[in-house]
């Protein structure tokens, strides 16, 4: 951790607040670099099991919670299929999982976390958890809402878990169109929820990243949220030697400066 000791001063900390735009073909046009993203306000952050957002982005939700931004964390299955300790209570897995992930919460100044329920390892883009996410979309009403890909990485298939996929895909799908529209699940309307429309989701795990951000300022708040899920890692020293190497890798495929970590991710205009 010394190298991270070196780089988490005052002005490190300060420039990685800032979200880099850089272009990954110089001659794109799509990108402008240099132009940071505005600050969210409302993110709303849904993932498939407790810990993929810590893995994912959260360098980046310490980065905006920092700055101001209200962060909710949306976590769709209990996460009940999987533990690193062959030994642990199966029986209270989920309450110990969720109790894991507010504590990773707690350490990026997230300021609430949803869990859905859904059974770890089963889930699919079902009408239900559309309708749930769209609930939480319309109470939440988030400027911007961080999810997973729905898309397969063939070269990184750990990554694309199907519960990942069909966590993204419904999220997509709350998205556009549901928890815009009147229509769809009339129940939430009914309930007192106006639509409400996303404007932009930001992908993470993408195939085709376009976007990244400077986490070296809050590399440690990452560790910290992943040291909290201690029924998933038993050796956080090598987890975060792992995560930083992934870190510095995509800080270098982005072109930023050498000691950098960064996360990165594919931004969607859902306007
Ligand atoms: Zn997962």
């Amino acid at each position: 951790m010394t190298e991270a000791t070196a780089v988490d001063d005052e002005d490190g900390a300060a420039e990685a607040n800032e979200a880099v735009v850089v272009p990954l073909d110089p001659s794109s046009s799509a990108l402008e670099a240099g132009d940071p993203d505005p600050l969210p306000e409302r993110v709303l952050v849904v993932a498939a099991h407790p810990d993929d957002a810590d893995f994912g982005a959260s360098g980046t939700i310490a980065s905006w919670a920092a700055q101001g931004a209200s962060v909710t964390y949306c976590i769709v299955t209990d996460g009940a299929a999987g533990a690193a300790d062959p030994g642990i209570d199966l029986a209270n897995l989920a309450s110990i999982r969720q109790g894991e992930q507010r504590r990773a919460a707690e350490a990026l100044g997230v300021e609430d976390v949803i869990f859905l329920g859904y059974a770890d390892g089963r889930l699919e883009p079902s009408q239900e958890v559309r309708r749930d996410v769209s609930r939480v979309i319309r109470q939440v009403r988030p400027d911007r809402v961080v999810a997973q890909s729905p898309e397969r990485d063939y070269r990184r298939i750990r990554a694309s878990h199907p519960d990942h996929l069909a966590a993204g895909e419904a999220t997509l799908r709350a998205v556009y169109p549901d928890a815009r529209n009147p229509y769809a699940h009339p129940e939430l309307l009914a309930a007192g929820l106006e639509p409400f429309e996303v404007p932009e989701v930001w992908l993470m795990a993408s195939t085709n990243p376009d976007r990244v951000v400077d986490i070296t300022g809050h590399f440690e708040e990452k560790v910290a949220a992943l040291s909290a899920h201690a029924s998933q890692i038993t050796d956080i020293t090598s987890v975060a030697s792992f995560v930083r190497e992934w870190a510095a890798e995509t800080a270098r495929r982005f072109g930023l400066p050498p000691g950098r970590l960064a996360e990165a991710f594919q931004v969607v205009d859902t306007r």
